[in-house]
């Protein structure tokens, strides 16, 4: 069987725990490829995709801070990925690169698993509008929610965001503060901001006093795995989940578009817990 080379590229990378999550399910599934990080300069970005190219890299992973970059120089991009305006996964058709964004329909497989009816039934607030916040607004606009609500520190960024997915939904926009005394009136409340993220893992992104009880309470930080808002929001009796689901998601989602093969997503997350030391 053809062993392919497969890899991430980031600045810096050494942090990636995607090498040894891929390499794992490679494993797993008896494929002979294999999956490297590779740390690339922002200035020598278009050199180091040409280079790629020519070595027959047969697809990658894009994070911080190229993801806006490359797709400057890729051969295509999809549909889902020029809206969010990012590309995380780059697949090679013949002597193509195609770039995808498989970070919100990751996050979304993870979501549609943890409701109990379907998604158009419930209210949801989004807290941010980076890239992150892109990539899930998008994903969930596409599939359709009862309502969409962005709040975020820069209230033109969530206003700016509201505006690019208007055409596949409507999205309300508020302040942080708004958005703490409205919090009862969500089911689905979702930080993707990087407030409570490893070393400042005292920080909340807004504050829950008015959550009700029950509502799925979702963040995408998995670095510590229960942020101090996931574990206050518990206590207020919310349905917690980090973002290991989302991280393992858009990570098996790339994995199918490159293998055409699923992975164990149980064991990739199992082994991310491992790398992080049951954090
Ligand atoms: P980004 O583009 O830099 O966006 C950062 C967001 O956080 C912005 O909305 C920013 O608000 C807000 N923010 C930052 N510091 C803040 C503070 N002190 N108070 C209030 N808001 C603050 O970053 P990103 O790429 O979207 O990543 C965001 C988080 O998601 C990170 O923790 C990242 O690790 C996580 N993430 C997880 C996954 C996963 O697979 N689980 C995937 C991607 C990202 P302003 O607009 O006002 O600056």
């Amino acid at each position: 069987m053809k062993a392919n080379l497969y890899g991430v590229i980031g600045y810096p990378i050494h942090h990636s725990m995607s090498p040894s999550m891929h390499n794992t399910a490679f494993r797993a599934l008896g494929l002979n490829h294999h999956y490297h990080a590779f740390e690339v300069n922002p200035n020598r970005l278009g050199e180091a995709i040409k280079g790629m190219k020519a070595l027959g890299i047969a697809g990658f992973n894009v994070t911080i801070p190229h993801k806006v970059e490359v797709m400057k120089h890729i051969d295509e991009i999809d549909e889902e990925a020029r809206m969010i305006g990012a590309v995380n996964t780059v697949v090679r058709h013949e002597d193509r690169f195609i770039g995808y964004n498989t970070d919100g329909q990751g996050y979304l497989r993870a979501l549609l698993n943890l409701v109990s009816s379907p998604l158009q039934q419930y209210d949801v607030l989004v807290i941010g509008a980076g890239g992150a916040a892109r990539a899930i607004v998008t994903s969930l606009a596409n599939h359709g929610v009862a309502s969409l609500t962005i709040a975020n520190r820069t209230v033109e960024k969530a206003q700016a965001l509201a505006y690019d997915v208007s055409t596949l939904q409507p999205c309300h926009t508020m302040t942080l503060t708004e958005a703490e005394a409205a919090l009862g009136s969500f089911h689905i409340v979702i930080n993707t901001t990087s407030v409570g993220m490893h070393p400042h893992t005292d920080a909340v992104p807004i504050n829950l006093a008015h959550m009700r009880e029950g509502t799925i309470l979702s963040d995408l930080i998995y670095n510590p795995l229960k942020t101090t808002w996931l574990q206050e929001g518990e206590q207020r009796g919310a349905v917690i989940d980090n973002g290991l689901s989302m991280f393992v998601g858009q990570g098996a989602l790339a994995f199918e578009k490159w293998t055409g093969q699923q992975p164990n997503q149980e064991r990739m997350s199992q082994h991310v817990i491992e790398q992080l030391g049951g954090r």
